[in-house]
């Protein structure tokens, strides 16, 4: 175990100057434009994260977004350029409970003592969760008064890394805070004029949306993300989905609509496709919560 974790991070560390020379044989005029870019090089793991950072940092920062647009952060392993990032950058914003599994790994082989390192997730009530992926639930960003707490802490690490920018950083984040409790009182107002408050979920995302505003996933699809639910599995959410008269079964993009799709063909419902991570090239965490209240409204209303 041990000597396979030392081979791990000897490969990390490879893979990191292995990339680092690369960018020293190309892209020149990528180097300079770095060069000549003296703002805060922030990296941050998820798509929402991304955009908390980009907010509240506004000009002042670069924000690099880790898990790419089309991958599930459950099953993506960074590359040797994002790991060279990890090198230069001053923050590095993280969720949390274990969605980052690489985290440990990738931050020792970066090498970076200036490096400060926020996870945004702590502090928060966190719902149990796969007992084989570090036993708690990660997805606290889909309840917008989570997602304030996860801005604030962005906050306080930005004017940690660059103190000058406090002003900045503050005025930015109370903007954002404003919007994102005008977004709760509009989930809370749409909600309470849904007939039903059941829905059958794709993978275990919903939990801290459902806890906040009343509503129960009733199943999940993949309940272990990636991994397709066997027959008996199907046949008992075709059951629930019936039960609760599900009018639509939720797919995500990220992964597989498949099952989806068999189960809402067996229960008499139509698939329908929520979002825990937003769409590129803005990733809006605003725009992209509007639209899931409006498909789960399309389900539930
Ligand atoms: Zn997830």
């Amino acid at each position: 175990m041990t000597v396979r974790k030392t081979l791990w991070e000897l490969a990390l560390a490879v893979m990191v100057t292995l990339a680092m020379l690369l960018a020293g044989c190309s892209g020149r005029g990528d180097q300079s434009a770095t060069m000549n870019d003296d703002r805060l090089l922030v990296a941050a793991s998820i798509a929402p994260l991304y955009d908390f950072s980009r907010q509240v940092g506004g000009e002042r920062v670069r924000v690099e977004l880790l898990v790419p647009p089309g991958s599930s952060p459950h099953t993506y392993e960074l590359t040797p350029a994002q790991l060279q990032v990890l090198s230069k950058a001053r923050v590095l914003v993280l969720n949390g409970v274990g969605l980052e599994f690489w985290a440990d790994e990738a931050i020792s082989a970066a090498n970076n003592p200036d490096l400060i390192v926020v996870y945004t997730s702590q502090g928060l009530e966190i719902e149990e969760g796969d007992p084989d992926h570090g036993g708690g639930n990660p997805h606290v960003w889909l309840d917008p008064i989570n997602a304030m707490h996860q801005v604030q802490s962005i906050r306080d690490a930005l004017v940690q890394a660059d103190p000058e920018g406090t002003a900045v950083y503050q005025a930015n984040a109370e903007a954002y805070l404003a919007e994102l409790e005008a977004l709760d009182q509009e989930i809370r107002d749409k909600v309470a004029t849904f007939s039903s408050r059941k829905f059958i979920a794709f993978h275990p995302a919903w939990i801290y949306f459902a806890r906040r505003y009343g509503l129960e996933q009733a199943a999940v699809i993949e309940t272990t993300p990636g991994r397709e639910p066997s027959p008996a599995e199907v046949a008992e959410i075709v059951n629930t989905a019936r039960a609760i008269g599900a009018r639509a079964i939720f797919a995500e993009p990220q992964l597989s609509s498949k099952a989806a799709e068999v189960i809402a063909a067996e229960s008499g419902a139509e698939v329908l496709f929520l979002n825990p991570l937003g769409d590129p090239p803005d990733f809006s965490y605003l725009d992209m919560m509007r639209y899931n209240l409006e498909q789960m409204a399309k389900a539930l209303q």
